[in-house]
């Protein structure tokens, strides 16, 4: 057959992106193609970014990349009625690189620009439509009515993978393994955002919130400062979200929440956006993301991890493209197609840190699935600082506090024993 590029990517969010840089770099000839008009127009996420992946495989990043602010405080946040308890870890300085905050749309840009600097070619403003077979082997797709060949073809269509489902090459995940993530985007002073979290310039805020406002449904809210722009959202189980509640309806109220007034009174809402985020963990990833003349990247091959404090995803993505990109060197370097030679592709994922880390976590879908830690938990924690600190007559004892705390929320035991499971799980 006469072939068009060596590999089509289908999508361009940092899973395709990686790939096709690490495959540019190897010399193959690639095409990526994104549905949205500009990189990054169509992808939604929350904010923060680990360093490592770049660090390990992208030499001279930090020069090249301008990111928002490297994220120097970890902030767990509940919400009580009308106060909130703030726990916060500053890092010291050795840490403070290992994550920064960005738009995604900013990133995607730069790993677009390192895409093409060696020679691949980026389609925006086209999707691809149908998937072509020669021999049932994948051999390339049809975008727009035209047929582009290639020998090999990489699906990192990301969460909605409509096209690898529609050919079944993935089965269709079930609704229960999904959360929806809503996400508003405001400009805020510069000056105000330092001030409010005693940051300079240049150092950053990541924050998950649970508690009071967000109703005790599961999931929980975040927050991540950019340079003069802060992300707030909010993450519900799919289960949840539209039948008892609505993320529209649940993050204006987080909103309106005394602690956040203090952020965004007056602040300007720049932008609002919606989308799906997998919740299963390692339980969500495929078996088998490659086959005859193909490989699943990133959010399509199930590859996030939302560790009930954080979510690893982008990462991830860049990891698995670079996973991708050897395993087809690879098999190329064999002169094959098949699948016998592309399934070095989970071996490479089963030995990397995306394996490792949604195996630690493997229970983690369970324990976060329980409603006690969002509804039962942050009332505990709001009683017992209240006691605590009493400003009443008579002060409070720290283990009359505790228990009274408990008491009014939980039964003891029961509290005893979900703790125990959350923490092994999280
Ligand atoms: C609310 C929310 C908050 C999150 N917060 C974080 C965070 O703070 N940190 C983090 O690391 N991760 C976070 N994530 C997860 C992270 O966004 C994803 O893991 C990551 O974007 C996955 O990258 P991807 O390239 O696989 O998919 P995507 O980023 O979804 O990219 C897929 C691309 O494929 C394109 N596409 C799809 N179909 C076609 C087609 N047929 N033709 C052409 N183009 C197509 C889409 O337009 C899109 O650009 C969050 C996710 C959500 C929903």
């Amino acid at each position: 057959m006469s072939i068009d590029f060596d590999v089509v990517v289908i999508g361009g969010g940092p899973s395709g992106l990686s790939t096709a840089y690490f495959l540019s770099k190897y010399g193959f000839n690639v095409l990526v193609l994104e549905r949205g008009s500009k990189l990054g127009s169509k992808n939604v996420f929350g904010g923060r970014v680990y360093s490592y992946p770049f660090d390990k495989y992208f030499p001279g990043w930090r020069d090249e990349l301008n990111v928002e602010r490297w994220v120097s405080h970890e902030k767990l946040i509940t919400l009580c009625k009308e106060d909130s308890i703030e726990l916060t870890l500053a890092r010291g300085s050795s840490d403070k690189y290992k994550s920064f905050t960005i738009f995604l749309s900013k990133l995607l840009e730069w790993m677009g620009e390192r895409v093409e600097s060696e020679g691949g070619v980026i389609a925006t403003g086209v999707k691809a439509d149908k998937i072509i077979f020669e021999d049932n082997v994948v051999s390339g797709v049809e975008a727009g009515g035209d047929v582009i060949k290639s020998l090999y073809v990489v699906f990192a269509e990301g969460v909605n993978s409509v096209l690898a489902e529609e050919y079944k090459l993935k089965s269709k995940p079930s609704p229960d393994k999904y959360a929806v993530g809503v996400k508003e985007v405001f400009k805020v002073d510069r000056s105000k955002i330092n001030n409010l979290f005693g940051l300079d310039n240049d150092s950053g805020v990541a924050a998950y919130i649970l508690g009071g406002p967000l109703k005790g449904v599961r999931g929980g809210g975040f927050l991540y400062t950019m340079r003069d722009y802060i992300s707030l959202g909010v993450v519900v189980h799919l289960n949840e979200a539209f039948e008892e509640v609505y993320p529209r309806e649940l993050i204006e109220d987080l909103r309106l929440h005394p602690y956040m007034q203090k952020i965004f009174k007056d602040a300007t809402l720049i932008e609002y956006s919606a989308r799906l985020v997998s919740e299963a963990g390692l339980h969500g990833i495929l078996e088998k993301p490659y086959g005859d003349g193909y490989l699943i990247v990133g959010d399509s091959a199930g590859y996030v991890l939302n560790t009930g404090f954080t979510v690893r995803g982008v990462d991830y993505a860049v990891l698995s493209g670079k996973y991708a990109a050897d395993t087809i060197k690879y098999s190329h370097e064999n002169g094959s197609r098949d699948s016998k030679f592309l399934a070095k592709y989970m071996e490479l994922v089963k030995s990397s840190p995306i394996y490792h880390g949604l195996k630690k976590f493997k229970d983690v879908d369970k324990a976060l699935s329980d409603r006690y830690v969002y509804s039962i938990l942050p009332g505990i924690l709001c009683r017992l600082f209240n006691k605590v600190y009493s400003t009443g007559e008579e002060p409070y004892k720290l283990y009359d506090s505790l228990i009274d705390s408990i008491k009014s929320e939980s039964g003891i035991i029961n509290l005893i024993y979900k703790l125990i499971t959350l923490g092994r799980s999280i």
